[in-house]
């Protein structure tokens, strides 16, 4: 039986380490505890534990777990793949979309978040080294994607998303992290700060960190290995 709260507390204390080393203030990183694959069960001791923030990749799996962990606190992240005939239910259901890379996307997500809730916060999703299989814009195609969301009135910008290529050596990784700072902060204005940075998962988080990361996304270091592919 995998003890939740002891990974939580690991992690906490791996990230603080970070932070201590990057000399940032010790604050504001985001634990999003990544929950696809992961029982419902599992996620109701996460939030025992404390966690409100969870990440799902899959629309239909999603909404069950959303059914069966109803706390009103719990903030709902998409940050799979967005097919366009889904962005009603990503509209209506989520709290946060971290994987917007397209204009056609974007202004669905607009028209369809509801009147009665707030603006959607969203993050854009960066892809620096063009990998084809995965989603997210390259630095060329950023500029024209903020200007467009900035002009959309459901939907709020907040930073930028990263899932870099996979098998980096350390020192690439890091200069993947910090390009994407970069860039985050030069589409920064002060009316519209990007301030949001969505890098680090269980393999690299503490390199995350120590590069700005404000929010990282963990899956296995938190639940232990998935149970369930995509249903
Ligand atoms: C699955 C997933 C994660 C979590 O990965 P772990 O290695 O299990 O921490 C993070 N981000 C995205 C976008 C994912 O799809």
């Amino acid at each position: 039986m995998i003890d939740i709260t002891d990974h939580l507390a690991i992690i906490e204390r791996r990230v603080a380490a970070a932070f201590a080393r990057a000399r940032r203030p010790a604050e504001g990183t985001l634990i999003l505890a990544v929950s696809k694959g992961q029982s419902v069960e599992a996620m109701q001791a996460a939030y025992r534990a404390g966690i409100r923030d969870f990440g799902e990749n899959y629309i239909d799996e999603a909404l069950m777990k959303m059914e069966r962990l109803s706390h009103p606190d719990v903030c709902w992240h998409f940050i799979g793949r967005i097919q366009s005939n889904k962005t009603r239910v990503i509209a209506e259901r989520f709290d946060w979309v971290q994987t917007i890379d397209r204009s056609r996307v974007a202004i669905r997500l607009d028209n369809q978040r509801p009147g009665d809730a707030d603006p959607l916060n969203v993050l854009i999703q960066v892809n620096l080294a063009r990998e084809s299989q995965k989603g997210g814009v390259d630095a060329a195609g950023l500029t024209p994607l903020v200007d467009l969301i900035d002009s959309l009135p459901r939907l709020r910008l907040r930073g930028l998303m990263t899932l870099p290529p996979a098998e980096l050596a350390e020192a690439d990784l890091r200069r993947h992290f910090l390009d994407v700072r970069d860039l985050a902060r030069e589409h920064s204005r002060p009316d519209r700060m990007l301030d949001v940075l969505s890098m680090g998962m269980s393999g690299d988080y503490e390199i995350a960190v120590e590069c700005g990361s404000t929010c990282i996304r963990i899956g296995t270091a938190l639940f232990g290995p998935r149970r369930r592919t995509r249903p």
